[in-house]
């Protein structure tokens, strides 16, 4: 039997040591194919690119770089690169930096994940502690969450993991919790007398909800949150919020 195949991808960039690391681990149980930004691409959220050409160089065997966002990588890599297979996997990190609660909307780490997820692959998206004391341990962790998931895989869940970086053999089952950021705007003038803004204040802390990956993480152990692609609100569309005065209702049968 072919081995399994496992995507990697990431927003920090194809030269992130974390995604080496990590892609390494993972050739040990799977065939691998990395592909990955040529550049730093955090916070790049699902965007794809559209009206530019995107512009493929290949590293070393099975290791490639992309002029586009972490989403065009996995579009990429699932259409062109993996010789006409379907990954078994999609992983991406692992992330300098948590990918907690809310922060999943922004987070190019979690969109590569759900990228693969859409393409019928296992989505796993792996975050790290910026101030990591044990990276290497953190790394392990995700690798064998790659690999239960490859053993036994969830349909329609994308998983996101999150590790404190420390020497742990822990980890919880979580909910998104909801972290609390300093909502900045930064105006400054620029050298030309013209004012410009910068967006996105630091980390403040996180509620104290019980069962959620903020916690989790704050208590120091590793966080799996299983995330469903499913945006629908079903009760909402059974009991409607209101009528719209004016305008006639129709009920689609369900
Ligand atoms: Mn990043």
């Amino acid at each position: 039997m072919a081995k399994p195949l496992v995507l990697c991808s990431n927003d920090d960039g194809i030269d992130s040591p974390h995604l080496l690391a990590l892609a390494d681990l993972i050739a040990a149980f799977a065939e691998v194919v990395v592909v990955a930004p040529e550049r730093q691409r955090s916070a790049a959220s699902h965007a794809i690119t559209l009206h530019k050409p995107l512009r493929l160089t290949e590293r070393a065997p099975g290791r490639y770089s992309l002029s586009g966002t972490p989403v065009d990588c996995v579009y990429v890599g699932v259409i062109k690169l993996c010789g006409g297979r379907k990954p078994d996997v999609v992983v991406s990190g692992v992330n300098d930096g948590y990918n907690l609660g809310s922060d999943v909307f922004y987070s190019g780490t979690v969109a590569a994940a759900v990228e693969g997820a859409l393409r019928g692959a296992a989505g796993i998206a792996l975050s790290m502690n910026p101030r990591a004391t044990d990276p290497a341990h953190a790394i392990a962790f995700g690798a064998s969450v790659v690999r239960a998931a490859i053993a036994e895989p969830v349909p329609g869940t994308v998983l996101n993991v999150n590790m404190p970086g420390v020497t742990t053999d822990a980890y919880e089952w979580t909910t998104l919790g909801r972290r609390y950021y300093e909502d900045d705007v930064a105006e400054r003038l620029d050298p030309r007398g013209r004012p410009y803004y910068w967006v996105g204040g630091g980390p403040t802390g996180h509620a104290e909800i019980a069962g959620t990956d903020c916690v989790a993480i704050h208590r120091g152990h590793n966080s799996i949150t299983p995330m469903h692609l499913d945006l629908n609100d079903r009760p909402r569309i059974t009991t409607p919020p209101w009528a719209l005065e004016g305008f006639r209702v129709i009920v689609s049968p369900t």
